[in-house]
């Protein structure tokens, strides 16, 4: 298994590999970059087929997290870590153990949620380190509907970018999904007086929309082929790929998914098509910003106020990144990797010391 020239290495800062034979623990903490601050990052738990797979993974999520906080000018860095196993593995001592490793870092890495890992979970680690985020104590909650609140601020830079209007009365919206964030989104769409077309593979989830947003419910498949200025992908990932992008009619691809384009030619292949790209993991970084203000460093526990602030940050770095890619002649998708690396660039004074 290779690491320093690994294809995700990218020149991560540390690479943590921990075991407890006590509780069966394997993990790998990863951080890529601190210069913004303490790594901020998920801690996933899956059953990797193989142990390399498992380095690539906990490599380019906790890259990802780098950019995700640079995008939404937070003073945390990119960390991430994973554990290998299937869920039964789980039990209050491993929790204690990983607890113990993320402590090791000394506060270099703050461990949260992920898929796999609950926030009981993270509660568990929480009683052997202070270093952890998005517990029930930091007093926010759920992030979805901050999430939403986000990808709905970026949805309006996308439409004043590309339609050059604010204002999304009238507007078609096709919103797949709508679970705890494509639900809140709804919810704040139908308030700015935008027409709602919805699909979920969950029927009571539509019928909600239907009845609560005057929404039309559309079939899942049917989602790609509708007649909208928008589609909000708030389901799954990989939505936008050769079979769907020659469908869409919309003008504009903004939702809290994670990982939208199938590969990253996608990117390209949808500036091709006149279809601006909101970039999903700066358009859906509500959910770490609350985090991040859970955990500010010195600050008080939590300042709603602040943080829904910064989480509407995101309308002015998404006109921000449509800005570079119209500069630089490129995707929105390679645009947002451009601005967010320049974000995670020391300050100029730093660099001269
Ligand atoms: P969720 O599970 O609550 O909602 C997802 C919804 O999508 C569910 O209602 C599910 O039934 C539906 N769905 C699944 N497959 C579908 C399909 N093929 N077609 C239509 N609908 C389908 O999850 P969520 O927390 O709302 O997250 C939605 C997306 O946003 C995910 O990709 C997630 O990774 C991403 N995201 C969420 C947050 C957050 O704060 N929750 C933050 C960042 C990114």
């Amino acid at each position: 298994m290779r690491l320093f020239d690994h294809p995700e290495f990218d020149g991560h800062e540390r690479v943590l590999f921990g075991h407890d034979a006590a509780s069966g623990l394997k993990a790998i903490i990863a951080i890529h970059d601190s210069t913004r601050g303490p790594a901020v990052g998920g801690c996933r738990l899956w059953n990797y087929e193989r142990e390399a797979d498992a380095l690539t993974d906990v490599l380019r999520l906790s890259r990802g997290m780098s950019y995700k906080s640079a995008l939404a000018n937070l003073p945390f860095g990119g960390g991430k870590s994973v554990i290998l196993g299937a869920p039964g593995i789980k039990s209050p001592a491993l929790f204690r153990a990983m607890g113990r490793l993320v402590d090791s870092l000394g506060g270099h890495y703050r461990a949260a949620e992920d898929v796999g890992i609950s926030v009981e979970d993270v509660e568990i680690m929480g009683e052997v380190t202070p270093h952890v985020a998005g517990t029930r104590a930091g007093g926010f909650g759920d992030p979805s509907p901050a999430t939403a609140r986000g990808v709905f601020m970026g949805l309006k830079a996308a439409a004043n970018a590309r339609l050059g209007r604010d204002d999304l009365t009238g507007l078609r919206v096709a919103v797949q999904g709508v679970g705890n964030v494509g639900y809140h989104l709804c919810r704040l769409l139908h308030g700015a007086g935008a027409k709602l077309l919805v699909t979920d593979i969950n029927q009571e989830a539509v019928r909600r929309c239907v009845e609560e947003f005057s929404a039309e419910a559309v079939a899942l498949d049917a989602i790609y082929d509708q007649e909208v200025d928008i589609y909000a992908p708030c389901a799954l990932g990989a939505t936008i790929n050769d079979d769907t992008l020659p469908r869409l009619k919309a003008r504009i691809v903004a939702g809290s998914a994670n990982n939208q384009l199938a590969e990253e030619r996608h990117g390209e292949a949808l500036r091709q098509a006149g279809i601006l790209y909101a970039p999903d993991y700066a358009i859906n970084a509500g959910g770490i910003i609350v985090i991040a203000h859970e955990t500010r460093p010195g600050g008080p526990v939590y300042d709603e106020m602040l943080a829904m602030r910064t989480v509407d940050g995101i309308y002015d770095t998404l006109l921000a990144i449509f800005e570079r890619a119209e500069q630089d002649g490129v995707a929105t998708s390679l645009a947002a990797d451009r601005v967010a690396k320049d974000r995670l660039a020391p300050p100029l004074s730093a660099a001269a010391q």
